[in-house]
């Protein structure tokens, strides 16, 4: 078999995977399988570039980056929907409706309203060509690069489609997803995003393709326009779509009847708690694709569709009383503490107030009666407060001075929301959140001890920092509240395991604010160990790739205190790992140092992939198109033409394989 026959075999074979997998919800082969198949692929296609396809399977793990996304006009504009908020409007809509096409019975096919981004992708030969945003519904912007790392939207479709056609959509982040992201971003430091929708929506339009392609995002799909579509119905529309390969929600429901409408409202209003995804509504369509034509559209929305709007869960309640966390890295959250409180499901006790401004913006009192809802956040929110209730003696809420746990004085950085306690070494929260955020599981994962455990340690005074772990003795650890010679024995050896964990991840697990778990990958790649980041200036931070100010400031004014320093060099001393292992640092250098490559063409000495790495492991940049920052363009056999008139043009050296080769030797 030569290489291009491999080469397609195993796109056609990811690609029936891909559709098992992310639509049937039946793979056939592992996950580890799919993966080494993948890489496969990669590298042929990365020693092939003679055979590149813009659908290939591959396209999923991104690494395009657009600056600036085109507008480009739909062939078919994407109209907005008439919302409805009772059952009377419905049957008003109807009676409207059934006026205009007289006396025929009408079916109608229900949906859920999807709670995301909207997409419009247009499928010409069954390949995916181009992903649009709605926009103003007359042009959008062309996210193709993005849309297509979503792993449930095919790349090529199956037998039976029409030759060209769009299909509609709404691009989501399942609520899973998104609460894994934000407990990442909270891990690191970061604020969790607000909710679902919006960063689904922001992710369409981030530059980079590959941070996109690592976020849960999903696609539900609901309507098709072209010209010829092979059904009289916009319900067997939705199946046929299925059926070539497309995510088709299952929620989707035939309705006969205005009764049957109902049922379907009154269902899934009770149970949409239960599904995967956040949804706002109904969508009902009048089935038949002629009636649709005949009914037509107003200025803004279609005549045969209508949004029924689900009532946002609200819930009023009394606020008894307004407190303060303050969490790991100081910043200090008030927390209503409200009259528990039945709420789409569940008991409401607690509901976040964000922080002073959104305290005085909403002139929340203590003894307050307010208004509770829960929208795609996770946690509860106050969105109003009753006036007509307010005692008569009411006090208007001053936001705390003083930490709630130590008594500092708090402060608030000019531009943040939140105000933080600077008390960082004697904080207790602050103390033992740093070393729960060490002993974590993608931290130094230490089996054993747990989060109770290592707040009855710290308040029995045995332990003040995370290097404290490693002088415990079974001997103090026995005497504590519910620990028994086993679980003290289990406890010391665990912590004297970890003393095997990798450097990068001892270097998530010290817990500087903004190095979550991918930072401190990169950090422990570029800088190999830890003297030398801690030598590292703001300045050199900022030269790598993905490091910023923010997060070259907090790294800096970390190993610049005095106590830190200390507990560092404790930590060196019981055997921890500060510097890469010799099989990492094997064939790494420094020498590409601040130098920026692109790689185009195909070589004879390595792969394409082999030769990024070794750019990367000797210290050097990899960067997918040429700027004035390209240090040098590495050209190989069949180099796109463009990428050297680009070179030649901004007077970028453009260099063989063999010379490249002599600068790593
Ligand atoms: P609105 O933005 O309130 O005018 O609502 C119209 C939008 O709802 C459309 O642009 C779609 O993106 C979105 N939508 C969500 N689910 C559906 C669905 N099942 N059918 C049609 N549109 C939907
Ligand atoms: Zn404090």
């Amino acid at each position: 078999m030569n290489a291009q026959q491999q080469i397609n075999n195993l796109r056609e074979e990811l690609h029936d995977h891909n559709y098992r997998y992310y639509i049937l919800d039946a793979p056939i082969i592992s996950d580890y399988e799919f993966d080494m198949k993948l890489k496969e692929l990669q590298s042929l296609e990365g020693a092939h570039p003679e055979f590149y396809d813009e659908n290939s399977p591959t396209m999923r793990v991104g690494g395009t980056v657009t600056k600036n996304f085109n507008t480009i006009a739909h062939d078919q504009r994407m109209y907005s929907l008439e919302n409805s908020y009772s059952k009377d409007e419905l049957l008003e809509w109807e009676k409207r409706i059934q006026r205009i096409l007289g006396d025929v019975p009408i079916t109608y096919t229900c949906e859920l309203k999807y709670d995301g981004a909207s997409i419009s992708i247009t499928y010409e030969n069954g390949h995916l060509v181009r992903a649009l945003t709605r926009g103003d519904g007359f042009q959008g912007d062309d996210v193709t690069a993005n849309v297509k790392t979503i792993r449930s939207i095919p790349l090529h479709l199956r037998d039976g489609f029409p030759s060209k056609f769009d299909i509609r959509g709404e691009i989501i982040l399942p609520l899973d997803g998104f609460a894994k992201m934000n407990e990442e971003r909270i891990n690191a430091g970061e604020d969790p995003y607000m909710n679902p929708r919006n960063t689904a929506s922001g992710s369409l339009k981030l530059q980079d393709s590959a941070v996109v392609a690592e976020r849960p995002l999903d696609c539900l799909l609901y309507a098709l326009v072209g010209k010829n579509l092979p059904a009289d119905t916009h319900f067997e529309l939705l199946e046929k779509a299925r059926s070539w390969g497309f995510k088709i929600p299952a929620e989707a429901k035939l309705c006969n009847s205005s009764k049957e409408v109902f049922e379907y409202l009154e269902y899934w209003d009770l149970n949409r708690h239960t599904l995967p995804y956040e949804t706002d509504g109904v969508v009902v369509k009048v089935n038949n694709l002629q009636l649709q034509e005949e009914l037509g559209y107003t200025a803004k929305s279609p005549r045969w569709a209508l949004a029924y709007k689900f009532k946002t869960e609200q819930a009023s309640t009394i606020l008894e009383e307004i407190t303060y966390q303050v969490g790991r890295t100081g910043a200090i959250t008030p927390v209503a503490n409200l009259t528990p409180v039945l709420l789409a499901g569940t008991t409401v006790k607690r509901a976040s107030l964000h922080n002073a401004d959104q305290i005085s913006k909403l002139d929340i009192r203590e003894g307050d009666t307010v208004y509770v809802e829960k929208g795609g956040e996770i946690i509860p929110k106050i969105v109003g407060v009753d006036l007509s209730e307010r005692p008569a003696h009411s006090i208007p809420t001053t936001y705390i001075q003083y930490c709630p746990e130590c008594g500092t004085e708090l402060e608030r950085q000019e531009g943040e929301a939140q105000h933080f306690c600077p008390n960082y070494s004697g904080c207790p929260p602050q103390i033992t959140g740093r070393i729960q955020h060490f002993i974590s599981r993608k931290a130094m994962d230490i089996e054993g001890l747990g989060a109770e455990t290592v707040e009855l340690l710290f308040k029995e005074g045995l332990i003040e920092n995370y290097a404290d772990l490693y002088t415990l003795s079974r001997d103090e650890v026995i005497p504590l509240e519910r620990m028994a010679e086993k679980s003290a024995d289990n406890l010391v050896q665990g912590i004297a395991a970890s003393v095997n964990i990798p450097f990068e991840r001892v270097l998530f697990a010290l817990g500087i604010r903004f190095v979550g778990e991918t930072v401190a990958k990169v950090l422990a790649k570029a800088y190999k160990n830890i003297d030398a980041l801690m030598a590292a200036s703001v300045e050199e931070l900022i030269q790598v790739n993905e490091i910023g100010d923010r997060i070259a400031e907090s790294v800096v004014s970390f190993f610049n205190d005095k106590k830190n320093n200390e507990i560092i060099t404790r930590l060196k001393g019981y055997g921890l790992q500060f510097s890469l292992t010799e099989e990492q640092l094997l064939n790494q250098s420094d020498i590409l140092k601040g130098q920026t490559f692109v790689v185009s063409g195909v070589f004879e000495k390595l792969e394409r992939t082999e030769l990024k790495k070794l750019i990367e492991d000797n210290g050097g940049k990899v960067s997918s198109s040429i700027s004035s920052k390209t240090s040098f363009l590495v050209a190989g056999a069949n180099m796109g033409p463009s990428k050297k008139t680009k070179a030649e043009a901004l007077g970028v050296p453009i260099i063989s394989e063999d010379e490249f080769l002599d600068k790593v030797k």
